[in-house]
């Protein structure tokens, strides 16, 4: 192999041992989720997914996993869940 390409390969493989030099702008993924696949998009900093669970919250199992999974590549923004939505019902009152 050429000495030039060698050196390329040598480099290629220390780049891959550090992930955080790759930052995602967009990204469009087919996750496979356990009732089927979802359409995963990421751009400017948002993230989106067709499951039911991602319209009502902002965010869902499918793009929590993908920030856990892509989080060195992500810029801040897209590392933190579009949790802005995210307000769990007050549990109802219990009648004493
Ligand atoms: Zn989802």
């Amino acid at each position: 192999m050429h000495s030039d390409l060698i050196g390329k390969v040598e480099k290629a493989r220390r780049y891959a041992e550090e992930p955080e030099r790759i930052k995602f702008g967009e990204l469009r993924a087919t996750f496979h989720g356990g009732n089927g696949n979802h359409e995963i998009t990421l751009k400017d900093g948002h993230w989106g997914c067709d499951c039911a669970f991602f319209h009502g919250w902002g965010t869902c199992a499918h793009v929590m996993a993908m920030q856990r999974i892509l989080n060195p590549m992500l810029n801040k923004e897209a590392q933190q869940a579009d949790l802005a939505l995210a307000k769990p019902e007050e549990p109802a009152a219990v009648p004493a």
